[in-house]
């Protein structure tokens, strides 16, 4: 719906926060090691705010003067996470933000690395994350993304990470060796996914992908399938009653009544 139909899916709170965030952080690493400081960190947000404040996005949002300080807090809380994860003045940045776009297994891939690091035994992926640390059974899905990054930046400039990592801002790294049996499975599900969407493209046939996240999905109320997830999972007790989802779709009253 997003990408095929391009029906607009604003980014929520948290997403805004998460990308400001990011611009403060790339900010920073680009200072001299020596002044990756949370100080510094400070000033940088003030600066930078001005870019998130009149954001499109955010203007749409209409909070109010408190919910705006409590955004910035919660954005906050993400830029100085990072102190808990790593000295940034200790980090030997090769690029931030950098741009990719290479040929993954056959497969066209563009992408931004928020930051390539520079460490004794070679390149190092890192990707910043402000969102929830995952459960350890979905750490792999996780790691594909920044693994992809990896295989992409080594087709791009003839030299393949070392390592792939997710710095979840304030709570934990996830890191993994950039082995070519791991770039080997990541490429492979890469070219299959691309199959599948060529096909689905081609035959203009899109699957609903139902699950947990229906709840959270913007789309819920143009998706007959997501409609009867959510519904059924409200009648198990199987969502959680604060799912966005739920008013989008009118079950808040049988929520309530149930
Ligand atoms: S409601 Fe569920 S199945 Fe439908 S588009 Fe959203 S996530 Fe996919």
């Amino acid at each position: 719906m997003r990408y095929v139909d391009r029906i607009p899916d604003p980014p929520g709170q948290a997403a805004l926060a998460g990308t400001f965030a990011h611009l403060v952080l790339e900010h920073l690493l680009q200072e001299d090691p020596a002044n990756r400081s949370t100080e510094r960190a400070k000033v940088l947000a003030r600066e930078h705010w001005p870019e998130i404040e009149n954001d499109e996005g955010f203007i749409e949002l209409g909070l109010t003067d408190d919910e705006a300080r409590h955004f910035r807090w919660i954005a906050w809380k993400a830029i100085e996470g990072l102190w808990t994860l790593e000295n940034p003045q200790g980090v030997v940045v090769e690029a931030t933000e950098q741009l990719i776009d290479a040929d993954v297994g056959g497969v066209p891939f563009r992408g931004i690395v928020d930051r390539l690091d520079r460490e004794p035994d070679g390149l190092v992926v890192s990707d910043y994350k402000s969102g929830k640390a995952p459960r350890p059974r979905y750490v792999d899905a996780k790691l594909s993304q920044v693994l992809l990054y990896a295989a992409a930046i080594g087709e791009q400039i003839g030299i393949r990470p070392k390592r792939a990592r997710l710095l979840y801002l304030g709570q934990r790294t996830i890191e993994t060796d950039v082995t070519d049996s791991a770039v080997e499975t990541v490429v492979g599900e890469l070219a299959d996914t691309w199959s599948a969407m060529t096909t689905s493209c081609e035959t203009e046939t899109f699957a609903a992908s139902t699950g947990p996240l229906c709840g959270w999905c913007p789309y819920a109320d143009q998706c007959d399938e997501g409609q009867a997830e959510i519904k059924s999972r409200l009648e198990q007790g199987r969502i959680r009653l604060d799912a966005p989802a739920l008013e989008l779709i009118g079950a808040v009253s049988m929520a309530a009544a149930g």
